[in-house]
């Protein structure tokens, strides 16, 4: 491929009436095909809905949702509408709330997935010359076969590191010349504390220039921190394994949203407690209906996610839609006397104090019948111990900030750099230790 082309597939440059074309299409096939699926079936005849009943995309609405439940009860592969001698792979999610959801993938499914993230990764300058290392989990998790494969198809240099081991990232990125990194954020920040342990400068010893970063929700400030520390370009990558993985939405050169890719997913903001569609710009959860899956489509998936669309025509030309970053999911919220808080919205705040390092934790206790918050955060390396008043100083501002944030006042606690558990996956923000009556 052309270096200079702008575009990996044609479908990146549809215009509105083409993406919508394409998904009427595309839609009517999937419900036909849905009826392969016993699960689908049966749905549909309780519903008294026929496939043709979809005559528009507003007839989408007609049919009902799919629920992670409906996951597990027809787990493994209740829901498929291939036969199992059609699949050639399965993935299961990490199960970060609750049992294992699993979902199959013919060749077809996988080669579509690849062209997903190859696309997202061709749209953030990545170009065969470049060097891709993935710091993700292997097997299960979607993030290292999603990226691997994606990676390849673009034609990359492909580094399959896999999680943890710091030490050997780094002689991996001296060695091999690594260019563009594929991390979840708490990781790409633990890469950089590594690096001044050992005295590696990532601007002068290391060609790193482009961080692609995901999987957990994350700041603004907390990207541009990375993009800092690094000395790259982080963009962000939204992906579930229900919708195959990493490749569902990604940032543009632009870094302002993500694009959906529309030709991949019909999507959706519903209020979560009514169900009814919001207007762009307004955050309600994320549902997705796959365009082109064929062991396992699914229709009207609500992902739990938390999002809104952004609205306007983003500058970089493309026109398939753009998410805003992630608040959280809907079962990630935190209740505390009542009041909603989402660990974000701490992680925002705190993240605007350059005294402050990038890992923290929100614990919620019991103490004498009430239930607290305690937010325990770690002081950047230059901040020193020893001058009290200035702590004590900082600690006040953040609490008073944080307060006016959530509604609550926290106990905040500062830290010593790196004496926060820390995990190899997807970091843990919130331990509730709360009794529960
Ligand atoms: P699990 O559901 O077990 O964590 P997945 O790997 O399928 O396993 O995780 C998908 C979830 O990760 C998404 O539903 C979303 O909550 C979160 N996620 C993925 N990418 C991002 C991102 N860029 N920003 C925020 N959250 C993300
Ligand atoms: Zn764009």
């Amino acid at each position: 491929m052309n270096y200079n082309n702008k575009y990996f597939n044609p479908e990146e440059a549809f215009t509105r009436q083409e993406i919508e074309s394409y998904q009427l299409d595309r839609l009517q096939k999937t419900v036909e095909h849905c009826m392969n699926s016993p699960f689908y079936r049966e749905r549909f005849k309780k519903e008294g809905l026929k496939p043709s009943d979809i005559k528009t995309l507003d007839d989408l609405r007609k049919i009902p949702f799919t629920t992670k439940q409906d996951l597990r009860d027809t787990y493994p592969f209740g829901i498929a509408s291939v036969p199992l001698d059609q699949c050639v792979r399965l993935h299961s999610s990490s199960g970060t709330t609750g049992n294992p959801t699993v979902i199959l993938h013919t060749q077809k499914d996988l080669q579509e997935w690849a062209n997903a993230v190859a696309r997202c990764l061709w749209m953030v300058g990545c170009r065969p010359n470049d060097v891709f290392q993935n710091t993700s989990g292997y097997g299960m998790f979607t993030g290292g076969l999603g990226f691997q494969y994606g990676a390849e198809l673009l034609g990359m240099l492909t580094v399959p590191a896999a999680a943890g081991n710091t030490l050997r990232q780094l002689k991996f990125f001296t060695d091999f010349g690594t260019t563009v990194v594929h991390a979840i954020p708490s990781y790409a920040a633990r890469l950089y504390e590594v690096m001044q342990e050992r005295g590696i400068d990532p601007r002068k010893d290391t060609k790193l220039r482009t961080l692609v970063i995901g999987a957990e929700p994350h700041s603004e400030d907390t990207r541009r921190r990375i993009e800092e520390m690094l000395g790259v370009k982080a963009y962000n990558s939204f992906g579930m394994s229900e919708m195959c993985g990493p490749g569902v939405a990604f940032e543009c050169p632009e870094q302002n949203g993500m694009h959906i890719w529309e030709d991949y997913y019909i999507v959706e903001i519903v209020d979560p407690d009514t169900l009814e569609p919001v207007p762009d710009g307004e955050v309600g959860e994320l549902v997705l209906t796959t365009l082109k899956r064929e062991a396992m489509p699914l229709l009207r998936y609500r992902t739990r996610d938390l999002t809104r669309i952004l609205p306007g025509d983003c500058p970089c030309g493309r026109q398939h839609k753009r998410l805003d970053r992630m608040k959280g999911r809907s079962d990630d919220m935190i209740i505390l006397k009542g009041v909603n808080i989402f660990p974000i919205q701490i992680e925002t705040i705190l993240m605007q104090f350059k005294e402050l390092a990038s890992d923290y934790l929100i614990t919620l206790e019991t103490k004498e019948n009430n239930d607290a918050m305690t937010v325990e955060v770690e002081v950047a390396d230059n901040l020193s111990f020893d001058d009290f008043g200035k702590l004590q100083n900082l600690e006040r501002e953040i609490t008073r900030q944080l307060r006016d944030e959530i509604l609550i006042t926290p106990k905040v606690r500062l830290v010593p750099k790196g004496s926060l558990p820390k995990s190899e996956g997807k970091a843990v923000r919130v331990k509730d230790l709360r009794i529960k009556y």
